[in-house]
């Protein structure tokens, strides 16, 4: 029963401090890690992967294709997909400047229907 009112002193002793924003602490300046805008990699999740993944070398470069030629729909139709549109750099691994090349080739070829412009409905 003497164990009341020490509880009751215990409680009563509030620490009056005024409230300083923690002076000593310093400032962690270094404390970000995240290097530039865009982050480092290709991000937290790896997940399982959902397509097989084939070495990807641009067939033009191994082809040594400078130019591509916009009436060859055989050799564009193989970087269009079912739904007419062009395949993206990263499906299809060709490189950029043969992945422009490439993109006005089928817009050319588009115009004057060797390629579509969108699947039939
Ligand atoms: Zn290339």
């Amino acid at each position: 029963m003497a164990d009341e009112t020490q509880r009751h002193q215990a409680t009563a002793e509030a620490p009056a401090v005024a409230e300083a924003p923690a002076p000593a602490a310093p400032t962690p300046a270094a404390a970000a890690p995240t290097p530039g805008p865009r982050g480092g990699r290709g991000g937290p999740r790896e997940g399982g992967r959902k397509y097989f993944r084939r070495k990807k070398v641009c067939k033009f470069c191994v082809e040594k294709i400078q130019s591509i030629d916009y009436k060859d729909y055989r050799l564009l139709s193989q970087f269009v997909a079912e739904s007419g549109k062009i395949v993206p750099r990263r499906l299809s691994g060709v490189c950029t400047p043969h992945q422009r090349r490439l993109s006005t080739a089928i817009k050319q070829a588009r115009n004057i229907a060797l390629l579509p412009f969108s699947a039939r409905t």
